[in-house]
């Protein structure tokens, strides 16, 4: 069924890249033949995924939207590939994203953009944008993403959807292509709290392959889901993370919803954060850095595209002209800054700097968390904005994740949940929902209270 579905609708949405249609059905077969044999499958056996094509698939193309990956097959799954597949689930295909994951709206795919179900002519967020509208489009009940700075929960938020960033180092980024390797979070995006819970818990978990997996339990979300209460909680309003320049019908919305909190029982109290005012600034320039360094890997030699080897250039020649053509404008501008911020001589005033802002944030949570269980904000300042709105201006486009990427600085976790329309646009809003480091459960509690 998911299968007609994605045949009907995807010529007009292009959530996916890859759609191997065979492999999904001979999977569910497998999986059939599995259970059959008498072994005890978990909960989600059977149950269609659409794939964010960052993650490594051996049996299918993995081509982090980019045109320097085009032709390239993964020998080995990812690992939370590989635990998709343990747990039955199917992967019905790969979706978009913006190239690397490195955008906010899936326009800086190099095959082209995702559209928003709710509205064709809007963004349906990004990086994760084709795994949040394959779900809203009903191509598929539950999708993978990637949280770098907000690219599971903006999506997930502005196409009325719940969409979570674990806690940095309990899900695997193991066969994860890397954009930032300290930001870097995978993490579930679903119709509601307890699939998101689902899928979370199927994926995530201790990897001695990631060298920075947390050996801890993974914090009982599905529990979490299910008890969906909020009585006696501590609800932390962050000062710094509404009111002006956010979208009017976002802050109506956003505050109905801590009315509800309240009404069922919750505490609201304000916070402050001050040093949140300085993330974006210090994401814009560890993001880069880290990123800098990760996609030198792409050296014409050893992935996907080769351009100009015809035997009259030398590797240096033929790396430049491949990294020229392979590597999309919002990649290149990202290289560069990061390149820039790493030289000696600018190390410390830029990384340097940006490094002991991370460490202000991580504080400010720190104290945040000793008055409140949780912290809430809206997901975004605004709802889907319009493609080709932004895509000229990437500040703007930056703007997208303001109340996203304290977290993934900070490594703690956080969920978007959807809490309405906006009434200005008729275009979903969403609810952010931050907890400590390994109280993942928290969020997913107070979430599934308000959905
Ligand atoms: N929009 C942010 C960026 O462009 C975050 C992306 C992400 O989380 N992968 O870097």
């Amino acid at each position: 069924a998911y299968l007609d579905r994605i045949a009907e609708v995807d010529g007009q949405i292009h959530a996916f890249l890859h759609v191997p249609a065979d492999k999904a059905l001979e999977q569910a077969r497998a999986v059939d033949a599995r259970r059959a044999a008498g072994e005890k499958l978990g909960p989600l056996a059977g149950v269609p995924v659409a794939h964010k094509d960052v993650f490594t698939t051996k049996d299918m193309p993995t081509t982090a939207a980019s045109k320097i990956l085009e032709g390239w097959q993964s020998p080995y799954d990812a690992t939370v590939t590989e635990r998709l597949r343990d747990a039955g689930l199917v992967i019905l295909g790969k979706t978009n994203l913006d190239e690397f994951a490195m955008g906010s709206s899936t326009e800086n795919s190099a095959y082209g953009p995702t559209r928003n179900p709710w509205d064709t002519d809007r963004v349906p967020g990004g990086s994760s944008g084709g795994s949040s509208a394959a779900v809203a489009a009903f191509e598929a009940p539950l999708a993978t993403g990637t949280d770098t700075g907000g690219s599971i929960r903006q999506p997930a938020a502005v196409c009325g959807l719940v969409g979570a960033k674990p806690t940095y180092g309990t899900s695997s980024r193991y066969g994860l292509i890397a954009f930032a390797s300290s930001l870097d979070t995978p993490g579930p995006i679903a119709r509601n709290v307890l699939d998101a819970a689902l899928l979370h818990e199927a994926f995530s978990g201790h990897d001695p392959r990631d060298s920075t997996s947390v050996n801890e339990p993974v914090p009982p979300v599905v529990e979490a889901a299910r008890r969906a209460d909020v009585s006696g909680m501590r609800i932390g309003v962050v000062k710094e993370l509404s009111g002006e320049g956010y979208q009017p019908g976002v802050m109506q919305r956003f505050t109905e919803a801590v009315e509800l909190f309240e009404s069922l029982g919750a505490k609201i109290v304000e916070v402050s954060c001050p040093s949140f005012t300085a993330a974006l600034a210090a994401y814009y320039l560890i993001a880069p850095s880290e990123c800098s360094s990760n996609l030198a890997r792409f050296d014409a030699m050893r992935y996907g595209l080769r351009v100009g080897d015809d035997g009259t250039r030398s590797a240096d020649e033929v790396m430049a002209l491949t990294r020229a053509q392979g590597f999309g404008p919002e990649v290149k501008r990202r290289i560069i800054l990061g390149t820039y911020a790493l030289s000696s001589g600018y190390y410390d005033a830029y990384y340097g700097s940006a490094q002991k802002v991370r460490t202000l944030i991580k504080r400010d949570f720190e104290a945040a968390f000793q008055q409140a269980d949780v912290l809430v904000s809206p997901t975004t300042p605004t709802t889907a904005f319009r493609l080709g709105e932004r895509i000229d201006d990437p500040m703007a486009m930056y703007l997208a994740d303001l109340c996203t990427i304290p977290t993934n600085l900070a490594g703690n976790a956080a969920l978007s949940v959807p809490c309405g329309l906006a009434p200005e646009d008729n275009m979903p809003v969403g609810l952010h929902i931050m907890a400590p480091t390994l109280a993942d459960d928290r969020a997913y509690q107070a979430g599934a209270a308000v959905e």
